[in-house]
C-alpha cells in the first residue's frame, strides 16, 4: 500500500480526485470524505500551497469537517473539498476555473462545488459554465449571494443557546460581548447585538473594519491580549483559527465562546477538555456557522430565502441537543457534536440496510 492510500484509508474518505490539465495549469485535489447522507458538498479553496503533500493534507481534512458539519446541521449532504495548487492573485483564470469544472462535472454529481479562501462568487460563475454541481451563485443568477449574512444569524442564535444553557439568560441585552474580526460575518452579527442592547467589545488588525463598527454600533475598541482576558459573558472569534490554546485560555474570563472562526481551538481533544474543566462553554465551531453551508444547501431545491433563514435558527435546538447530550455523559461539548454528527450516518445506514 501507498502512502497515500494509507492517508485516504486513515479518515475513511471514499475517493480522491487529482485533476491535471496542462493547457489551462489547473492542478487541482478533490477529496470526497463521506456521501452516505448526500452528495459531497463542500467549498474549493486556491491556495499556494508548498508541496502536493500540503495540498493533500488539507483537502482530506476540510473535507471530512464538512461530513460532520452537514450531519450536524441534519443536512441530507455528505462532506467533501477541494483545492487548487496556485496562487490566486497570480494564476487564476477564466480557463482554469472552466477546467476544473469540466473536473467537477465528470463526477456526476458527487462532489458539488461552492467558494471557498482564495475563491469569489463571480469565479463560481465561470465553473458553472462547466458543471451544475456548483453553488453558492449570486443572487441576480438565481444564487444564494453571500452566506456570510445567514451565517451571523446562526453565530447569534447560537450565542443565546449557550448562554441560556449557561447562565439561564434568555436576552443578550446590557451583556459584555468580546468580538476578534470585524470582517463580513463579524459585522452582521454586531448589527444583531446592537439591536438586543448588548455592550460589544472587540478589535480587528484592519482599521477600516473597526472604525466602520465603531461608528455603526458604538463597538469600544480594545487590544486583542486584553479582549482575550478580560471580564466578558461571551468571547466571539470571528477571525482567524487556533486563538484557543492552553496560552490564551488560562487567562480567559468569560462564560460562553461562541464565534463564526473555524478551527478555533488549536488542538480540538486537549482544548476543549481544558475549556469544560475551567466551564467556559464552548459552541463547537462548526456547528455555530453552519449558516452558510445551510445557506448555500438551500439553492440546490432552488433558493428560498425565508427557508434558509429558518433553517439557520434551527441551530439554536441543535446546540440545545448537543449541550445536554455533553452534560447528560459528562463530555465536552466538541465530543458530543462529533457523536452526534457519527450516529446521524450510522442511524442511516442502519435504517438502509433494515429497508
Ligand atoms: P473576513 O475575511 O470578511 O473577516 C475577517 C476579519 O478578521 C477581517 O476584518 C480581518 O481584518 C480580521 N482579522 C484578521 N486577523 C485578525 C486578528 N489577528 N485580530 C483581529 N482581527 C483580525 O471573513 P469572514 O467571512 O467574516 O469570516 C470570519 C471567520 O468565519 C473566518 O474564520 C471564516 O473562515 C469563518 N466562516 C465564515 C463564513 C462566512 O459565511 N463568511 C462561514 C463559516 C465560517
Amino acid at each position: 500500500m501507498t502512502k497515500i492510500f494509507e492517508k485516504i484509508s486513515d479518515k475513511n474518505h471514499e475517493q480522491i480526485v487529482y485533476c491535471n490539465d496542462p493547457s489551462s495549469g489547473l492542478k487541482a485535489i478533490i477529496a470526497v470524505h463521506n456521501t452516505v447522507l448526500g452528495p459531497a458538498l463542500g467549498g474549493c479553496r486556491m491556495y499556494p500551497y508548498k508541496s502536493e503533500e500540503d495540498a493533500l493534507v488539507d483537502v482530506l481534512r476540510l473535507s471530512r469537517g464538512m461530513t460532520y458539519k452537514a450531519s450536524i446541521s441534519n443536512l441530507n449532504l455528505g462532506g467533501g473539498k477541494a483545492v487548487i495548487i496556485g496562487d490566486p492573485n497570480k494564476d487564476k483564470s477564466e480557463v482554469l476555473l472552466r477546467s476544473f469544472g469540466k473536473f467537477v462535472q465528470s463526477l456526476g454529481g458527487k462532489y458539488i462545488t461552492a467558494e471557498d479562501v482564495g475563491m469569489s462568487v463571480h469565479d463560481m460563475e465561470f465553473i458553472r459554465m462547466e458543471t451544475d454541481h456548483v453553488t453558492g451563485i449570486k443572487r441576480a443568477m438565481g444564487g444564494s449571494g453571500d452566506p456570510s449574512i445567514l451565517t451571523a444569524l446562526g453565530v447569534f442564535v447560537g450565542m443565546k443557546a449557550a448562554l441560556k444553557k449557561r447562565l439561564n439568560i434568555q436576552s443578550i441585552s446590557g451583556l459584555k460581548i468580546g468580538v476578534q474580526g470585524f470582517g463580513k460575518v463579524g459585522y452582521y452579527l454586531c448589527s444583531h447585538l446592537k439591536n438586543e442592547g448588548a455592550n460589544i467589545y472587540g478589535n480587528d488588525i484592519n482599521k477600516e473594519n473597526l472604525d466602520r463598527v465603531e461608528e455603526e454600533f458604538g463597538v469600544i475598541p480594545v487590544a486583542s491580549d486584553e479582549l482575550m482576558s478580560m471580564d466578558l459573558d461571551v468571547f466571539s472569534p470571528c477571525a482567524m483559527g487556533a486563538v484557543i490554546n492552553p496560552s490564551t485560555i488560562e487567562n480567559l474570563k468569560c462564560s460562553v465562546i461562541a464565534g463564526a472562526a473555524n478551527n478555533q481551538l488549536e488542538k480540538e481533544d486537549r482544548d476543549s477538555k481544558l475549556l469544560k474543566e475551567k466551564e467556559i462553554m464552548y459552541v463547537p465551531d462548526y456547528v455555530i456557522n453552519a449558516g452558510g453551508l445551510m445557506n448555500v444547501a438551500n439553492e440546490l431545491q432552488g433558493y428560498n430565502k425565508e427557508k434558509a433563514k429558518y433553517q439557520v435558527e434551527g441551530i439554536y435546538y441543535i446546540l440545545m441537543r448537543i449541550f445536554d447530550y455533553a452534560a447528560n455523559n459528562n463530555i465536552s461539548t466538541l465530543e458530543a457534536a462529533n457523536l452526534l454528527a457519527e450516529r446521524r450516518i450510522q442511524d442511516y445506514i442502519k435504517w438502509n440496510h433494515q429497508q
